[in-house]
């Protein structure tokens, strides 16, 4: 098929990609090719990418150091708020050690490369998301999913490869957050599974951190789980925290291992000192700050509740968290409910395969810190009208 023919396939399924242009800041309302919305379609949960405390810290740290980092970190790209930053991090999280990466994407190939090689097994969970299984086909080692939240079956996957290959690395990766479900493992269960085979379980929480918990210490605070039944953690600082760039805490053996190997984290340009900066901001304020995950609990709980009260909880998936996939299953329906709510001056993302499974088309609805409990109510409004 020529590349022409692939632009017009796309097209002609529903599933040909735009971008939109914004020009304002992404709050509560965000304009969006000339028209001011409403912004249900923002990973900033905490209304932290326009917090002044935040952007004033990445001013003064660029004052500072400059803006770039200058080179990877291990030439000259490590400055101390990275290493304040690590630190910090660390503490939070109740782990020894952590790393940076200049984003999530980056860090799922970096940590998979850095633990495993062809040779060994990577289990993960059917839903996971792209840069886990594409860090699975980086390293060339076999790549068994299972059933969506299913941990059980992948003990299964592991015990079959462990018969046969008893000395070879297993890793065992799953999100702590599904980033377009917004469900969640269990975790107990999953660290139970893993640990008959010695699998070494990593969680990405990268919805999940500064968000869900009392301190938003991510779904393993929730879940009360400890370090030792989660040996490897990670997230990113583009949602909860409103900016860019991403970590992983673990042990120090496992973290020196991941800094020592990781071709993601040696041949990238450190995150800019800027951001690193803004990210130190933005960890004082996800803890200094919990009523900011507060209001976001009760916006949460104002749509289920009207959804339920309206007739339409069945199109809502399973979720508690600020991620709430509406599903109507095909590309048309989801494409047309995302213009006609744009047509009311709502932004809310259709969300198409391959991005999510064929006949699981659906809005991504996120909400966050800068919604009122009124735009909530104008948001099912509309979606009951459009029905
Ligand atoms: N992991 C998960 C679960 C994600 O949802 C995302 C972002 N969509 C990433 C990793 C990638 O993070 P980043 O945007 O920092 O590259």
């Amino acid at each position: 098929m020529s590349r022409q023919d692939e632009l017009d396939r796309l097209k002609n399924e529903q599933l040909f990609r735009r971008r939109f242009l914004r020009t304002s800041q992404a709050g509560r309302y965000v304009s969006i090719d000339g028209q001011q919305l409403l912004n249900f379609n923002s990973n900033d949960y905490l209304g932290l990418a326009n917090h002044p405390e935040v952007i004033l810290a990445a001013h003064e740290a660029a004052v500072k150091f400059g803006f770039g980092a200058t080179g990877s970190p291990l030439l000259s790209g490590y400055t101390s708020v990275h290493q304040e930053l690590e630190f910090a991090l660390s503490e939070f999280l109740g782990y020894p050690r952590c790393l940076l990466f200049s984003s999530g994407y980056l860090a799922n190939l970096g940590i998979a490369g850095a633990l495993l090689n062809r040779h060994d097994l990577f289990i993960q969970d059917k839903l996971n998301h792209a840069s886990l299984l594409d860090a699975a086909q980086l390293t060339g080692a076999r790549l068994k999913r299972y059933p969506h939240l299913n941990p059980k079956k992948g003990e299964q996957q592991c015990q079959k490869f462990n018969e046969k290959h008893p000395k070879r690395e297993i890793l065992w990766a799953t999100e702590g957050i599904f980033s377009m479900d917004g469900d969640s493992p269990d975790l107990f269960a999953t660290s139970l599974s893993a640990d008959v085979f010695n699998a070494l379980l990593w969680v990405d929480d990268a919805h999940g951190i500064g968000v869900i918990g009392e301190q938003g210490r991510g779904v393993l605070e929730q879940q009360s789980l400890s370090h030792e039944q989660v040996p490897l953690l990670s997230g990113t600082f583009g949602k909860a925290f409103g900016s860019a760039g991403a970590f992983v805490v673990g042990s120090d053996e496992l973290i020196e291992t991941i800094l020592q190997k990781a071709r993601t984290y040696r041949f990238n340009t450190a995150l800019p000192t800027p951001v690193a900066a803004a990210n130190l901001k933005a960890l004082e304020l996800i803890q200094s700050e919990p009523w900011r995950r507060e209001k976001l609990l009760e916006l949460i709980d104002r749509l289920r509740q009207q959804c339920q009260e309206y007739g339409i909880a069945e199109n809502l998936g399973n979720s508690d968290t600020p991620i709430q996939p509406f599903i109507l299953n095909s590309e048309s329906a989801a494409l047309e409910t995302a213009d006609y709510l744009k047509s009311r001056g709502i932004f809310a993302a259709a969300i198409r395969p391959p991005t999510v499974q064929k006949n699981q088309s659906r809005l991504r609805l996120t909400l966050h810190h800068e919604l009122e409990i009124e735009d909530i109510d104008l948001l099912v409004q509309c979606l009951i009208r459009n029905y």
